[in-house]
């Protein structure tokens, strides 16, 4: 048997991720592989942690892509700012809020739960009780932009509350950052991630994180060490942070970081305000084509992520079949629901590079066809 070459389907990818990378993103990951000490390449690495510090907000030094996705920058945030023992009030309205629940126990702290209902925002008033009842709390994670069921959080409120009781932040941006406002400095997060492959159409396998000197100080300050070799920010800082010194820690995904760096000069050349309002415009669109189609969504309005739009499958209607005949017909990828919200939704994604009139036309064809 000889087995050759892979070539994948061309898909339009309109699910929770990843998106549609872009042709001039394919191009830059192409281009020649150097090594990751090579002199280009570190002033590569220095102008993609610039333009990371612009679709972030932030001044952060502490600002740079995790060699992994979305899932470690997670780990990343978790590990180092958690030490045995630590409380952390953790906010659930959907399938990541319990992942960080998990991240907290396994860094050996207690994860105080803030349960909503999935498809609300989390509820601020809860989150003070918490805050109030637990004054030991040094953390509140939560969930900017919930994958799972398409709402949004009001971080600058969560972050406000956090700071009034002396707890820090950890930050879920996987799929906020570059879609929908978010604003690390202003808001005053201390500890945030994201992902490569959401709105911004980079490749998945990278996360952005960034963070503040608050938690750069917290980090300095363990009594313990971070229980991860790799993830070790006093280690890995050595690597992004050493101004031409840098020294080998890991080898970086070097085109992958090629394709993160051109996703970052597209949003870039596009301006972040604007890529938030086409995000925007584009998630109205489908909101008005799907309410003709008799589709509804989960989540309140004012709650909605433009990004990703969660709805409920029209009565009688096979989800499997639908999304099956999507894809083999249309090559049209649509998101099945995660966790309680299974066979009960679709995710319905308008992610960077995919968020443009044409998907949407496209993707409301496609689905009056199928259905
Ligand atoms: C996608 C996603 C993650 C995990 O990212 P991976 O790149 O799949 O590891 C975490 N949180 C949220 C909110 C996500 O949407």
């Amino acid at each position: 048997m000889t087995i050759t070459s892979f070539h994948p389907p061309r898909r339009t990818l309109m699910g929770p991720g990843p998106s549609d990378v872009s042709d001039r993103v394919l191009q830059a990951m192409a281009r020649p592989t150097v090594g990751h000490l090579d002199p280009s390449f570190v002033g590569m690495m220095d102008e993609t942690k610039q333009l990371l510090q612009y679709v972030f907000q932030t001044q952060n030094e502490l600002t740079f892509a995790v060699s992994a996705p979305g899932s470690a920058g997670m780990e990343c945030c978790f590990a180092n700012l958690i030490e045995r023992g630590d409380k952390v009030i953790v906010c659930q309205n959907g399938v990541f809020g319990g992942r960080m629940k998990e991240n907290v126990e396994r860094c050996g702290g207690i994860a105080v739960m803030v349960q909503d209902d999935w498809g609300t925002a989390v509820d601020p008033v809860k989150v003070e009780e918490a805050l109030i009842a637990h004054a030991d709390a040094c953390l509140l994670a939560f969930v900017h932009a919930e994958t799972s069921t398409g709402a949004q959080s009001d971080a600058k409120t969560l972050v406000g509350l956090a700071h009034k009781y002396d707890c820090l932040t950890i930050v879920d941006a996987v799929t906020s950052l570059a879609g929908t406002p978010l604003k690390v400095d202003e808001w005053g997060i201390d500890a945030i991630y994201s992902g490569s492959q959401k709105c911004l159409s980079a490749s998945p396998g990278l996360s952005p994180v960034s963070f503040n000197q608050r938690a750069a100080d917290k980090i300095q300050n363990r009594t313990s060490k971070v229980q991860s070799w790799f993830l070790d920010l006093n280690l890995v800082m050595g690597y992004w942070g050493g101004e031409g010194k840098r020294a080998y820690h890991h080898t970086a995904p070097v085109n992958c970081l090629y394709g993160l760096h051109e996703s970052l000069v597209i949003v870039q050349e596009e301006g972040l305000e604007n890529s938030w309002a086409r995000h925007h415009k584009n998630h109205l669109a489908l909101r008005d084509g799907l309410e003709q189609l008799g589709i509804n969504f989960i989540v309140p309005e004012q709650d909605r992520l433009p990004q990703l739009n969660a709805v409920t499958i029209p009565e009688g209607v096979d989800d499997a079949l639908v999304r099956t005949r999507l894809l083999n017909e249309h090559d049209l990828e649509i998101g099945a629901g995660l966790g309680s919200l299974a066979g009960k939704v679709w995710r319905i994604g308008l992610m960077g590079h995919a968020s443009s009139q044409k998907n949407v036309d496209f993707c409301l064809n496609a689905l009056k066809l199928v259905l």
